[in-house]
């Protein structure tokens, strides 16, 4: 089986809404067949979206690469696909992941900073600039709750501390109510 990665830019042709659940609601249905498709083919990769810009890195079997870039290319939702990097690859760089999601965060803001660049447009990147956003979804950390809450939950709810708190509190209710209760028996 021979590997390979490719790396593309593109331009969003929906009218970005407001965020939903931490992923513009385009972008969360995009990533959720993507998600399933990806881990089927045991692809992995990362996709940036930002400034109404796609930035997607896919490495996995090259046959695989390709009939998803294919279907990727006829895609209504994004047009201008530019192919920034095509070549083959002797291991996988990423473990774990189907598809990495990354906002447009402090981390992109930072390089775009530090290479003297306005906006996020990924279709002009140098290939160094290409490896630096690879390294950035890499290393990007921001993921993690969106992939392990994925499909109906949220990133910008906080159910999860929320939740252990009240749990937390109904025993403590729950001890001083049976507490309550002995001392009670006890004094009659
Ligand atoms: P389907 O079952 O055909 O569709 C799944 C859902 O997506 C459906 O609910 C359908 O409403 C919606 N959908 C599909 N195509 C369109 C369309 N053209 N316009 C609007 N809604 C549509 N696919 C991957 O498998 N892996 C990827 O890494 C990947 N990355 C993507 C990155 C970008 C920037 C974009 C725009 C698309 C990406 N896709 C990816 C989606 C890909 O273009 C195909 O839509 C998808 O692979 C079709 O898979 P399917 O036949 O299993 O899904």
């Amino acid at each position: 089986m021979s590997l390979m990665r490719l790396a593309y830019a593109s331009e969003a042709t929906f009218e970005a809404k407001p965020v939903e659940k931490g992923v513009e609601p385009h972008v969360a249905r995009i990533l959720m067949t993507s998600r399933k498709n990806n881990a089927r083919d045991q692809l992995v990769g990362g996709l940036y979206y930002g400034n109404d810009r796609f930035f997607q890195y896919l490495e996995g079997d090259e046959d695989a690469v390709r009939r998803t870039f294919d279907r990727i290319l006829k895609d209504e939702r994004h047009k201008n696909v530019v192919t920034l990097i095509e070549e083959p690859l002797t291991s996988r760089t990423f473990s774990n992941w189907s598809m990495k999601y990354v906002p447009l965060s402090r981390d992109v803001r930072n390089f775009l900073d530090e290479q003297g660049l306005e906006s996020f447009e990924p279709s002009s990147f140098t290939s160094d600039q290409c490896e630096k956003m690879i390294e950035l979804i890499r290393n990007s950390s921001q993921d993690q709750n969106l992939v392990n809450r994925d499909n109906n939950q949220s990133v910008g709810d906080a159910p999860q501390v929320l939740s252990s708190g009240m749990k937390m509190g109904l025993i403590v209710a729950g001890l001083v109510l049976v507490g309550a209760l002995v001392i009670g028996g006890t004094m009659l």
